[in-house]
């Protein structure tokens, strides 16, 4: 009988027992295989955080194919102001010393979703200006397999009229003029 209560007592304790919290699971980290040079760490960190990570893996498969090619792959440029936007068109119009870079007075870099990459030479040097065939080949590829792996991303190399292979940008399926719309509102263009 003493036993029967002594383990009686033991379950009643074990049920009444405050539950422990369940633990809240840490968001998961991107995959992280390489660590980033400081200007694409920089210019990472301005893009909308709910594209980051999109931009993350698609850094690191441009990393390991420039590798592939002995080039270092970098981002050079993600946000711009609209204020910025309009010296680089400016560039190579208006009298301005050329040459013409881009073809829009807005941009998706307005809205933090694009970014362009630059290779660069074992000795430092830009190959986008001295071997451009070769950094289209490689921008190329970046894309390939960047769509193999399912990012939503669309390549400027794909432009028909005013090819632009550095240039990658988030697929939100909007219009600028509906995201200038959303923005004006104050709202989130993704
Ligand atoms: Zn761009």
């Amino acid at each position: 009988m003493f036993r029967f209560l002594k383990r009686l007592t033991a379950k009643l304790r074990q049920r009444w027992k405050p539950r422990k919290k369940a633990k809240s699971k840490p968001t998961p980290k991107p995959r992280r295989r390489h660590s980033f040079d400081a200007r694409t760490k920089k210019n990472l960190d301005t893009l909308h955080p709910k594209v980051k990570n999109t931009f993350i893996a698609l850094t690191e498969i441009a990393m390991a194919i420039g590798r592939k090619y002995g080039v270092t792959i970098k981002m050079i440029s993600a946000h711009r102001s609209m204020e910025e936007q309009k010296k680089l068109y400016n560039k190579g119009r208006y009298g301005n010393p050329g040459p013409i870079v881009t073809t829009v007075k807005v941009s998706r870099h307005c809205f933090q979703i694009a970014a362009d990459y630059g290779c660069f030479g074992k000795n430092g040097s830009y190959l986008d200006g001295s071997d451009s065939t070769l950094t289209a080949k490689i921008y190329t590829e970046i894309y390939k397999q960047a769509q193999k792996e399912g990012l939503p991303i669309i390549h400027g190399g794909t432009w028909k009229s005013f090819p632009d292979y550095p240039h990658f940008e988030y697929k939100n399926n909007l219009t600028i003029s509906q995201m200038k719309e959303i923005a004006r509102k104050g709202q989130e263009v993704v």
